[in-house]
């Protein structure tokens, strides 16, 4: 059983120097082989130790098996000069280590399929909806085995949403809709403003005083089959009380800032924490992460996550109590 204000994260942790080199988003692999094989389950036992001690409820591998959130699914896949196709399960190995390593709730990360076509130059389909159909296909059936192998919550990162408003109305939400039907476990989606990179800091620059991207897209997801929205919120533009438009979703709060290197005190985790309770009913709330956190030094990383235990830890303390 979870317990009140159930925590996690929202993606990727950074992994171990002599896996790939560290502060990078696209690191590549220091090992081959077997030994790489290996290096990564390593490197999963490791991020789970840390995600437990910290009191994180709901883990997650990290990503320490990919080296990108997006093209690590995508280089497992055929096309895309013809249709894509999926030979085999690109994650099932890994979500199988994942769920025998640890007793806690588990989730696993895919991209989402507006966020794949956004990363692509499509020659084949000629269509970014068609294109977006065709990966909801494959991350459905992706998605479904990871349920069946035991994942409690499936992921699918869409960054692109917070980007192209008339897609999402007019066929994202539909993708991504087509990409968790069927599915058995609890179903996600995160929208985010990226990883503190050069790129993402300059496209925030441009994005005014009020974040309010969110705005469009929220009502949306609010009608939609998707269990769960994974927002950005600590040390950001947006405005808090936008998520109360994600009406009966489950909603994960991100109370932790992954552009910055300041790691968090419980107690600036617990004031996004009341803040967000005052538009979310309380066992819909979720304390997670802004976004990934792989180009973080490891240490930071992992005092973020320890503020994120104890700041949840805290305000539950202080609902038990009435306080
Ligand atoms: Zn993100």
């Amino acid at each position: 059983m979870l317990p009140l204000l159930p925590t996690t994260i929202a993606g990727s942790l950074p992994k171990p120097s002599w896996l790939a080199e560290p502060e990078k988003l696209w690191a590549p692999w220091k090992l081959e082989g077997e030994a790489l094989a290996e290096g990564k389950r390593d490197a999963v036992r490791l991020v789970l130790a840390l995600q437990e001690k910290a009191g994180i409820d709901i883990v997650s591998d990290g990503e320490q098996t990919r080296r990108h959130f997006v093209n690590g699914y995508m280089e497992k896949l055929e096309g895309v000069v013809g249709p894509v196709a999926r030979r085999k399960p690109v994650h099932s190995d890994d979500a199988r280590f994942l769920r025998a390593a640890t007793m806690r709730a588990i989730k696993f990360t895919l991209p989402g399929p507006m966020t794949m076509v956004d990363t692509l130059f499509d020659e084949h389909y000629g269509s970014r909806e068609k294109l977006a159909f065709a990966f909801a296909e494959i991350l459905n059936q992706e998605a479904r085995e990871l349920a069946a192998l035991g994942v409690d919550v499936v992921q699918f990162d869409e960054p692109a949403f917070n980007v192209y408003f008339d897609e999402v109305r007019d066929w994202g939400i539909a993708a991504l809709e087509r990409a968790r039907a069927g599915v058995t476990c609890k179903t996600a989606v995160h929208i985010c403003y990226g990883y503190g990179i050069e790129a993402n800091i300059v496209w925030k620059k441009s994005l005014g005083n009020e974040w309010r991207q969110y705005e469009q897209t929220f009502p949306l997801l609010a009608k939609s089959s998707i269990d769960q929205v994974s927002l950005e919120c600590a040390n950001s533009r947006v405005p808090i009380d936008l998520i109360a438009l994600l009406e009966g979703k489950d909603v994960l709060v991100g109370a932790i800032d992954v552009a910055s290197r300041r790691v968090e005190t419980p107690e600036d985790v617990a004031k996004v924490i009341r803040e967000a309770l005052k538009h979310v009913p309380r066992d819909r709330l979720y304390p997670c992460t802004n976004c990934g956190m792989v180009p973080l030094p490891r240490e930071v990383a992992a005092g973020k996550l320890a503020a994120l235990g104890a700041g949840a830890a805290l305000v539950r303390a202080e609902l038990v109590s009435g306080s």
